[in-house]
């Protein structure tokens, strides 16, 4: 076993860490330049949403302000949108883009969005797969054990199905975001261009995550097919 301790498919692993720290260092100058750019209408990531939501015809989800750094989300079960300290009081064209693109999300999940629901579906085995194929995997190369090291890769696809799934709701959130900023007045023509950079950059980082996962799938095939050849 010595690729264990000298493993050149470790290459692999560092390309896609430094393709998810190029995405999101782009993500964060793409924030802060924007960030800083103060919406014609004032109005704050939580006025904002109340408002895209009411023009959407839903009023069962409510808004909450969650601490963190871009931590906003939509949270189907609780049928609440969360929105972090430096978009729920603020009223940069940054914020009210991250803002409707979560109420995109309670859009979808109103409207009944397929890729939503099969995302919410898969997402305990995803997460099962995310924390097993590793350990899995390893244990089949050590004690070769083709079988084990076939569950590992299996597992790792559950993960990997879920990120492929999330392009979709991601890119769809971000479009009917920025319907629902046009159409309701709350963005100009003029910052609307400003609010699509942010959610664009928001969603190459979905984007990366899927590349960062081909490239790890690359690197266990590698590893597996050495374990078949020694046999
Ligand atoms: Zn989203």
């Amino acid at each position: 076993m010595p690729f264990i301790y000298w493993d050149p498919t470790y290459v692999l692993v560092v390309l896609a860490a430094l393709i998810s720290l190029a995405v999101s260092a782009s993500m964060n100058a793409t924030f802060r330049k924007y960030q800083s750019v103060r919406s014609l209408s004032g109005l704050t990531g939580e006025q904002a949403a109340l408002r895209i939501l009411q023009a959407a015809g839903i009023y069962d989800v409510s808004i909450r302000r969650v601490s963190g750094n871009l931590t906003d989300h939509y949270d189907p079960r609780s049928k609440t949108v969360n929105l972090s300290d430096a978009v729920y009081g603020r009223s940069s064209l940054a914020a009210v883009g991250v803002a409707a693109h979560e109420c995109g999300h309670a859009i979808q999940d109103a409207r009944g969005y397929v890729p939503l629901k099969v995302r919410g579906a898969i997402v305990p085995v995803a997460n099962f797969g995310s924390q097993m194929f590793w350990p899995l995997f390893i244990m089949g190369l050590i004690f070769s054990m083709e079988s084990l090291v076939n569950i590992g890769i299996l597992l790792f696809l559950f993960a990997l199905i879920f990120q492929v799934v999330t392009l979709p709701v991601e890119f769809n959130a971000s479009a009917r975001a920025i319907r629902m900023l046009e159409s309701t007045g709350i963005l100009g023509t003029s910052e609307v261009p400003g609010a699509k950079k942010v959610l664009g950059a928001a969603a190459m980082t979905y984007v990366a995550a899927v590349v960062g996962s081909l490239l790890q799938l690359l690197r266990l095939l590698i590893l597996s097919g050495r374990i078949r050849n020694d046999d």
